[in-house]
């Protein structure tokens, strides 16, 4: 018999699996609260269950814990990033940002990525599977316990596309949300998308209030499918009308995010076709001065071309922030960490 991933049912799954093995619907509170609040590893710490139900649970079940393996310190901001193995030898990464408003953790959705945006380091390899709803919480209750410190926010912009991984995306939200867990609320979570055009829709239907955040990076149709291989799947303005549609049924306010690569988006003429895409809408946009990688030869614009750029939004009435570069000395962009980890041992 496969054994059951307890970790990753919530409360009325586990319920319904409690009343299944003969037990009381009590129980099942106890259980998820031991492994969702105090977040013990085994059975064995679970000090308020008896030793028979211990031993049904460890033959039936099994509760999917990361192994930290690598974790790097950033000297000039406290940014971490980690680097865990999961129980079948794949290794993922996650980042820690502080920030004065709080504690933020980015997580992975998968092992690997399939969508080959040019300059991303998580797609390099394409995609192995989609983490587990488990194995996305974990990332975040090993980071915490690390610290000892509360993790306020949560962004799903790590390797991966939670797109690609929605019905493990979706459960992992109501594991992360739920208040006898982390009780993280939703308008502490970001979730950031290549934009899958119908996955987009489906999650605004649901109507939750997490912020949605696309990953745009270029102003035009044309432009979008040299750097992005899923435009040629949606094109620029049905995504752009995917995030219309998510703020009609929900309200939240979406983030842009563009990467801003040298000479390949951050003209005057790319400024002025951005604003005229999104003009009208409430939306913000988050400049990324583009991660080079060592695989391609994409480079940053410089610091005058990115303040003129955003300079330039906001004459015309956008709202438009430059990230804030975390964790500069450590390998910094998405995936790099992870693909230098599986280099090294592929060579040795
Ligand atoms: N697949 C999702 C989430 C993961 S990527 C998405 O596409 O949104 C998180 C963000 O980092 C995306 O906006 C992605 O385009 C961006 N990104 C990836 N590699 C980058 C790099 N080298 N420099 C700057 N931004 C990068």
């Amino acid at each position: 018999m496969e054994k059951i991933d307890i970790k990753s049912m919530n409360l009325e799954e586990l319920t319904e699996f409690m009343e299944g093995i003969g037990e009381k619907k009590f129980r099942a509170k106890q259980i998820y609260q031991w492994l969702h609040q105090k977040r013990v590893d085994s059975f064995e710490e679970m000090s308020n269950i008896s030793k028979d139900l211990k031993h049904k649970l460890e033959e039936q079940t099994f509760i999917t814990s990361l192994e930290k393996i690598d974790v790097q310190i950033s000297k000039i901001d406290g940014t971490r990033k980690y680097l865990f193995a999961l129980s079948d030898g794949n290794v993922i990464e996650s980042v820690l940002m502080r920030y004065k408003h709080g504690n933020s953790v980015c997580i992975s959705s998968q092992v690997g990525c399939r969508m080959g945006c040019k300059f991303c380091a998580s797609t390099l390899d394409g995609l192995v599977r989609g983490l587990t709803p488990a194995e996305m919480m974990d990332q975040i209750y090993k980071i915490g316990k690390d610290i000892d410190e509360r993790i306020s926010n949560v962004v799903v912009m790590g390797t991966g596309e939670p797109m690609d991984n929605f019905d493990n995306l979706i459960k992992f939200i109501t594991l992360l949300t739920d208040e006898n867990g982390l009780n993280i609320s939703q308008r502490n979570l970001t979730v950031s998308t290549c934009g899958l055009v119908p996955k987009m829709k489906q999650l605004a239907d649901m109507k939750l209030q997490i912020t949605l955040a696309l990953s745009l990076h270029a102003s035009n149709q044309e432009k979008r499918k040299t750097l992005m291989p899923v435009a040629n799947s949606f094109d620029i303005h049905e995504v752009i009308d995917a995030c219309k549609y998510y703020f009609e049924k929900t309200n939240r306010r979406v983030t842009f995010e563009y990467s801003l690569v040298g000479g390949v988006n951050d003209t005057d003429e790319d400024a002025k076709e951005l604003t005229e895409l999104v003009k009208g809408m409430n939306c913000h946009i988050n400049l990324i001065p583009v991660n080079p990688i060592k695989e391609r030869d994409f480079v940053q614009s410089n610091a005058k071309v990115i303040s003129a750029f955003k300079n330039k939004l906001e004459k015309n009435g956008i709202n438009v922030t430059i990230r804030r570069e975390m964790g500069r000395d450590i390998d910094g962009a998405c995936g790099q960490l992870r693909k230098k980890y599986i280099d090294r041992k592929e060579t040795k």
